[in-house]
């Protein structure tokens, strides 16, 4: 059984702009212009805020940077819908994604079946209020491998007691969705066969899998929707998990396109997780 203390974002998709159409389009308009940013979503997202008023010859000054600056400034945020990209998240519990799929503008989900996928090696999220002093060093790999650090062994684990206990319901919740899934497989209507009678075991038995059960989610996602999950998940009236992954969301997005997410404050928690606030919220 792996215990999850960390979530993983994998940025598998990205805009790639198209220079010469730009440049056909800026020639049959009699402009030149060039951004100077190499991020696809930040000139795409230039471009549209560009387009809405030809404001392409003569730009101001500061660049790419500025100019998204100010669409932030004036609250333009439509023109951040066409920044686009493509992540997968692992390692978030399933009430973190029942949170997740609230945000119903701009993301795209795609999320593990649990009637299709199998769920007896199944893993579980251990809630950040169980970590070691809050503190978020368990890695993944520690668990899986004992590479790492051997829980067992560490010492400043203070909710020691509480975490064995948390562990053996785990196991627990293993061994009743193993006996579940049999059962309502020899009970399964007589006319199914095969994948059909798996999934109707499955859809069943999963219903012994408690929250704090692994999910994975393929999200395509824009800059507005994403600048609206990290503003409201990164509230310190967030739940700590997903405060948690949208500061891991913060670290690839503003790492991806500076200048779409660069103004994004953090301010440590007592909890250990970071609350995350701008000076530009709800563009
Ligand atoms: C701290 C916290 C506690 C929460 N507690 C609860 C709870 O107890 N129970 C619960 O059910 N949910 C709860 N939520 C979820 C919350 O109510 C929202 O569903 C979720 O945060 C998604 O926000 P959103 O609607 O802004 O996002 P999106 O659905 O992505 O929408 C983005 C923006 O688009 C606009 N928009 C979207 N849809 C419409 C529409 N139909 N009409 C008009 N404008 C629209 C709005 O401006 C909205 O802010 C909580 C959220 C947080 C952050």
């Amino acid at each position: 059984m792996k215990i999850i203390t960390a979530p993983s974002v994998y940025l598998i998709g990205r805009q790639v702009v198209d220079e010469s159409e730009i440049f056909q389009f800026l020639a049959a308009h009699g402009v030149e212009w060039e951004s100077d940013s190499e991020v696809g979503a930040e000139v795409i997202t230039e471009t549209a805020g560009r387009v809405c008023y030809m404001s392409f010859a003569k730009p101001r000054p500061g660049g790419n940077a500025a100019y998204l600056h100010h669409i932030k400034e004036v609250g333009h945020g439509s023109v951040f819908e066409h920044a686009v990209w493509t992540i997968i998240v692992t390692g978030i519990s399933r009430s973190l994604s029942h949170e997740l799929i609230r945000h119903r503008a701009g993301v795209s989900p795609s999320e593990l079946s649990q009637r299709y996928v199998d769920c007896s090696d199944v893993d579980f999220v251990l809630p950040p209020a169980m970590l070691p002093d809050h503190a978020d060093f368990l890695t993944v790999e520690t668990f899986i491998d004992g590479g790492g650090t051997d829980i067992d062994d560490h010492p400043a684990y203070g909710g020691w007691d509480r975490f064995k206990w948390w562990r053996a319901r785990r196991s627990e919740d293993l061994a009743e969705y193993a006996s579940e899934t049999r059962r309502f497989t020899e009970s399964a209507p007589a006319d199914l066969s095969g994948t059909d009678r798996r999934k109707w075991a499955r859809q069943a038995a999963r219903n012994v899998l408690p929250n704090c059960t692994e999910t994975r989610a393929q999200l395509t996602v824009n800059a507005r929707a994403i600048r609206n999950i990290l503003e409201q998940r990164g509230s310190r009236h967030a739940d700590a998990e997903i405060r948690r992954l949208a500061n891991v969301l913060l670290d690839v997005f503003a790492r991806a396109a500076p200048n779409l997410f660069g103004d994004y404050i953090r301010t440590p928690l007592p909890d250990g997780t970071n609350e995350i606030t701008t000076p530009y919220p709800k563009i």
